[in-house]
């Protein structure tokens, strides 16, 4: 029942609702009916949607589910929910999250946790898991959350939904509170595929506010890129429905031994399944995955760090109220008492790998790395990356430390796919547990993909019944990811697995 808080409640998914009109409507029809009927594109079944709380909408408080910004209203609205609203979608409220999106269980937020609907004990993912949960108790039909290394596509794999992360540079990312600006995308929620195309129809799209978001004149050449590359391959046609004659990767490196056997297998069946549709399974190599994780916890927190540097209290944040009126007292106390402590971390560390010392052994070689990883995806996709067309082969990159693993011949894939997560989610009482490094390892999958802006999916996959444990759920999240631009055909091979 929509609307009704009551269990709900419970659950921590939202900071912050939209209140319902006296009239007795629910509110998204008494919303929709102030717009120009014409412009109301989303049908009524998508309309309810749920936004991540670390992206600025003018009528409820935008927070970050940090402390430094517990009592912030932005004075304007992002581009992604203006765009929506336009569409006649209504914001039912602002869902709970990992501060700033920095964690993977949605343990880090100033509102206290969010908690899983049906496993009591156990992790609902982060950084969106309030959005993931909203869409699972269904409190909303859609919802928005943010990807940076896999916030959507986690939560989604833990409650049992579907996490999308389009290709970066896709949905414009004004309003949206940075984290890292160069991984950071806007992803959508839902409980199944269908509801997607509509959202991402409607929320695509350049924004001249958004320096990193597509252009007009460059999705122009990525689509003659693509009619040429299919007219050289007959495959792929240009943002087409084609999805005959997929054929599908399977990355050996991803079958690591930390995999759970139920997911292993989840996994499994998911590509005997993509089979019996008629797809060609292959196995693909992607060597330098095994480094992606550590050079995303680099990349992302030396980010993270230059974009947090301006909630001091005096240009943004709740100020401490210390009576001390030295800037630099202000200062700390402000960070000191508003920040959490894994947000801290992350400043600690960004500052460190930043710092003219470090910066060399960890800053750079990250970036190296992250160039390793996207070369990885585009030498086994079939469909050229039509954004970074193929660099020469830069031979600075054939450092001592990274290694550079060409075994594997190309294998000229459409999709990917993989686990979400390599365990079903863990109870709180292990992550209370485990060391900031562990909890980390949660996101092995997800960044890749990240790194390289390539889009993304997690779909709700059944484990098989002998390998279901009590208490956990039965299903598993299974990963499609495609090459840059491949959105659309992406969200049609995703329905294969419904
Ligand atoms: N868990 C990852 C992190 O903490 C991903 C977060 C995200 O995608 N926002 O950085």
């Amino acid at each position: 029942v929509l609307f009704n808080y009551g269990k709900q409640a419970d659950l921590n998914a939202f900071i912050s609702r939209t209140p319902a009109p006296q009239d007795g409507k629910a509110p998204a029809e008494a919303d929709v009916q102030a717009r120009d009927p014409k412009k109301a594109l989303i049908s009524k079944h998508s309309r309810l949607l749920a936004v991540k709380d670390n992206i600025a909408t003018a009528n409820l408080p935008t927070t970050c589910g940090s402390g430094i910004l517990q009592d912030h209203q932005s004075p304007f609205e992002a581009t992604v929910t203006e765009r929506l609203w336009h569409a006649g979608a209504s914001i039912v409220g602002k869902t709970n999250l990992d501060e700033f999106g920095m964690g993977s269980h949605s343990t880090n937020s100033f509102f206290g946790p969010v908690r899983h609907d049906s496993f009591d004990e156990r992790s609902v993912g982060g950084s969106s898991g309030g959005s993931a949960v909203a869409v699972a108790v269904q409190q909303c039909k859609v919802a928005l959350g943010t990807d940076t290394g896999g916030s959507v596509r986690l939560p989604a794999a833990y409650t049992g939904v579907v996490g999308f992360k389009p290709s970066y540079g896709l949905i414009p990312r004004w309003g949206v509170v940075p984290y890292a600006n160069s991984l950071d995308t806007v992803g959508i929620l839902s409980a199944k595929v269908k509801n997607l195309f509509v959202l991402l129809q409607n929320a695509k799209g350049h924004d001249p506010r958004d320096p990193t978001s597509i252009t007009d004149a460059t999705w122009q050449r990525i689509k003659e890129g693509r009619k040429r590359s299919a007219i050289q391959s007959g495959r792929h046609g240009p943002f087409n429905k084609n999805i005959q004659n997929l054929k599908i990767g399977v990355p050996i490196e991803y079958n690591i031994s930390e995999l759970d056997p139920g997911i292993r297998q989840a996994w499994k069946n998911a590509l005997k399944l993509f089979q019996e549709k008629g797809c060609t399974v292959v196995p693909v190599s992607l060597p330098n995955t095994k480094h992606a994780l550590s050079a995303y916890y680099v990349i992302a927190p030396a980010e993270a760090a230059s974009n947090l540097s301006k909630y001091d209290g005096v240009r943004y944040g709740t100020r401490s109220d210390s009576s001390d009126s030295a800037v630099d007292v202000l200062y700390s106390k402000t960070r000191g008492e508003g920040f959490g402590d894994e947000v801290k971390r992350r400043i600690l560390l960004g500052s460190y790998t930043l710092s003219s010392e470090a910066i060399d052994n960890y800053f750079i070689k990250a970036q190296k790395v992250r160039r390793l990883v996207q070369r990885d995806f585009d030498r086994v996709f079939s469909l050229p990356n039509l954004l970074r067309p193929s660099e020469q082969f830069d031979l600075s990159d054939m450092d001592e430390s990274v290694e550079l693993d060409n075994k594997l011949g190309p294998s000229q894939v459409d999709f990917i796919v993989c686990p979400t997560a390599p365990t079903p989610p863990p109870t709180l009482d292990d992550i209370s547990k485990q060391t900031p490094v562990d909890t980390y390892m949660n996101d092995v999958f997800t960044v890749p993909a990240s790194l390289a802006g390539l889009p993304a999916i997690s779909i709700p996959f059944p484990i098989p019944e002998e390998h279901q444990r009590p208490n956990t759920p039965a299903y598993a999240g299974i990963q499609i990811i495609g090459q840059y631009s491949d959105d659309h055909r992406l969200l049609e091979t995703a329905r294969l697995l419904e």
